[in-house]
């Protein structure tokens, strides 16, 4: 047995690179997770790998404080790695990604049982008596005070154990629903889907499917088929509190097999789901994003769901993306990956077997979308929209903009409100009566006259979306309001549900694959709010964000219709989906990128450089540019500024590269070099392979 245990201790340190070597007891592997001393304190460690003799002279080579009991499956650790090097960050920050949360504190709970004592003294018990006794052993519960009489009298012991803090999931129950009977098309994909299961080394598919095709069918019959082969089974969702319905469906259909990672979770049931699965009780894993790194072994199938949606980034260092983290790791178990939506992505048309569901599992067409035309118009609704929406028992708005209006401003002088800590507008948040920034939170009160020259005549620009709510109160539905401030948005889509007659009004959240089948109106209200970022997938987030929205109206009987309002009614991704046509958008979207060489015709990093002094930043990006050089097969853009935010001066440098590794392996180079440089302390760097 190799006797030293290369470790790498797990802090957020970047100078800090281990791996460092220490004795290797008996029992540990790879993935052990052990507490070492380093250097004047203890540290939590991962054995990243093994060895027959360490550099160290022996004296040096210190044992393990303590080996903790749970340990990484050795995939995940191999995984690290390769998150570590992919996105130019560190093992440490990686192996964080995939080790266990937290234990937290073991919940106590009462637990009933029989004594031995058995026939009742005094009094007969009473019906409800006799009932508890007849369910004994068990938990207390709300019946605690019955079971204490009952204890008082000797019939009962009670305890306080430590159970599994079992997370309720949104389950119907115990009952297990029989799966309905294929559609022709879902028989013919999914046959497809079961071939690739029987494949030793299966190719990533792409379920392309309208809305209401029934694709949520066919990743259960997949994981079903999954199961039956004693295999393992990741589903990736963009937001639990968004998507109940998807959990519901698994928990419904495979019961206690299914774990569920969400939000809402302590980290003490985080760490009893994550026991689950690395034990094997649990053999499916339901969750957002960082459920890819559920450790479940002997996986067979990972499905992404709604895979365009751009939650799947991770926005802090490492900044992976759980889509391309997923493809890597079926890739790594011999898994079958299936990534579906209803607006597949460029990049994932380009690159997968695509599989289509054409039509509704109903047949009901989906709902017949109108373009008005905003460009002579005053106020946030055309009076057609308002019309509409008098008429409907039931409707979603979608505005993707939060807070009353968007900006506030002096009409006498034209001062305008800004963020003294980044150079964007604030914007009005009514009932709260503050200015806010949505980039840092910072607030101030709403102002009643001008800062620089005292004038009261303070103008409030644009409506979002509490505006919007205000306005469509009046014309006498419930209107329910859906957008990052909403403490519960489970509550609210469940209340907007049971309405008589509600609006749902939010940002994209509400077009995330809801299923409300008496919505009978779409609105989109400036739809192409997203096509003003000068961003290359802007073209691409607007057709989705439409599409998407269209695709909730008209689910049921009564059918439907959609309206998008619009200052730019010719622009081809709003066309396109008004038309409903994926193909011709996707067609022409892979033209104009191929022509561009945008993904997924190269790859993209950014590297970006903070600090509080702009002449830093300044000679900061510099240094990067001199020590990027020449990429073979790559150009480099900037520098360029970009907005000032939280106080710091920023600048970036984008790699278009037509190969990943040597672009990947010259950002990390170049940030390490500079980075590492001591008179650069105060400069923050940051990479990001494949921005969003
Ligand atoms: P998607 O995920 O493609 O938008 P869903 O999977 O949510 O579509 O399916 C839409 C609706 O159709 C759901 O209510 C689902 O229960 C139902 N459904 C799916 N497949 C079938 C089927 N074969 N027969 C009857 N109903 C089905
Ligand atoms: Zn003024
Ligand atoms: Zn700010």
């Amino acid at each position: 047995m190799p006797p030293v245990a290369k470790v790498e201790p797990i802090t957020t340190a970047r100078a800090l690179r281990g791996p460092f070597d220490y004795l290797r007891p008996d029992g540990v592997d790879i993935g052990s997770v052990l507490v070492v001393p380093f250097g004047h304190r203890d540290v939590v460690g991962v054995v990243v790998g093994l060895a027959d003799s360490s550099d160290l002279p022996d004296e040096r080579l210190a044992a393990p404080r303590r080996v903790l009991d749970h340990d990484l499956p050795p995939d995940l650790v191999e995984l690290a790695a390769w998150i570590a090097e992919q996105y130019c960050s560190t093992l440490a920050r990686a192996l964080a990604l995939v080790s266990p949360p937290p234990r937290g504190r073991a919940k106590l709970t009462w637990w009933a049982s029989a004594t031995v004592a058995g026939a009742p003294r005094g009094r007969r018990p009473t019906a409800r008596q006799r009932a508890l006794l007849a369910e004994l052993p068990r938990a207390a519960g709300s019946d605690l005070p019955a079971l204490r009489r009952l204890e008082a009298r000797g019939l009962v012991r009670l305890q306080r154990r430590a159970t599994r803090r079992h997370v309720e999931h949104a389950s119907v129950g115990a009952r297990r629903a029989q799966p309905p009977p294929l559609t022709a098309d879902q028989a013919r994909v999914l046959a497809d889907v079961d071939s690739a299961l029987n494949d030793s080394r299966p190719q990533p598919l792409l379920l392309h499917g309208v809305t209401g095709s029934g694709k949520t069918e066919i990743y259960l019959r997949a994981a079903a088929t999954a199961l039956a082969q004693r295999r393992g089974v990741i589903v990736l969702v963009p937001e639990i509190a968004l998507t109940p319905q998807i959990v519901s469906r698994f928990v419904d259909r495979f019961g206690d097999t299914v774990a569920v990672l969400h939000s809402k979770l302590s980290p003490g049931e985080r760490h009893d789901e994550w026991t689950r699965l690395r034990s094997g009780a649990a053999r499916v894993c339901v969750g957002p994003r960082s459920a890819v790194f559920a450790p479940i072994e002997g996986l067979g199938l990972i499905v992404l769901d709604e895979e365009h949606d751009s939650s799947y980034k991770h926005e802090g260092d490492p900044r992976y993306d759980a889509r391309h983290v997923a493809a890597r790791r079926a890739q790594q178990a011999g898994a079958l990956l299936v990534a579906g939506s209803a607006t597949p992505r460029p990049e994932s048309v380009h690159a997968l077997r695509r599989l289509r569901l054409p039509a509704r599992v109903d047949g009901r067409p989906l709902a017949p979308v109108r373009i008005v035309d905003m460009r002579e118009r005053q106020g946030p609704l055309h009076p057609d929209t308002s019309h509409a929406l008098v008429d409907a028992r039931k409707a979603i708005v979608l505005l993707n903009r939060r807070g009353w209006s968007n900006f506030v401003d002096c009409r006498s002088c034209g001062h305008a409100w800004t963020c003294p800590q980044c150079d964007v507008a604030l914007v009005l948040h009514r009932a709260q009566r503050h200015l806010a920034c949505h980039h840092c939170g910072h607030r101030e009160p709403v102002p009643e006259r001008c800062v620089t020259c005292g004038s009261i005549s303070v103008a409030r620009h644009g409506a979002g979306t509490e505006r919007l709510e205000h306005d469509l109160a009046q014309i006498g539905h419930d209107v329910f309001r859906l957008d990052a401030e909403v403490r519960d948005p489970g509550l609210l889509l469940r209340r907007f549900e049971h309405s008589e007659r509600g609006i749902l009004l939010g940002t994209q959240m509400v077009a995330k694959g809801h299923d409300f089948p008496d919505v009978t109106l779409g609105v989109v209200v400036d739809a192409d709010s997203t096509l003003r970022f000068p961003d290359f997938r802007a073209e691409e987030r607007t057709f989705a964000l439409v599409a998407q929205l269209a695709g909730r109206a008209g689910r049921g009987a009564g059918g439907g219709r959609v309206l998008v309002q619009t200052m730019a009614p010719e622009a081809a991704s709003i066309v396109a989906a008004a038309r409903h046509d994926a193909d011709g958008f996707l067609a022409a979207e892979l033209g104009r990128r191929q022509a561009l060489r945008y993904p997924p015709f190269s790859h993209l990093i950014r590297i970006v450089c903070s600090a509080s002094e702009g002449q830093a930043v300044g000679e900061a990006v510099g240094a990067i540019r001199a020590a990027l050089g020449e990429i073979p097969g790559a150009i480099v853009l900037g520098p360029a500024p970009l907005f000032r935010l939280r106080g710091r001066e920023r600048a970036q440098l984008v790699i278009k590269g037509s190969q990943r590794g040597p672009a990947i392996g010259a950002a990390g180079a170049a940030v390490a070099e500079v980075a590492g440089d001591r008179t650069r302390r105060g400069v923050a760097f940051s990479v990001d392979v494949d921005p969003q």
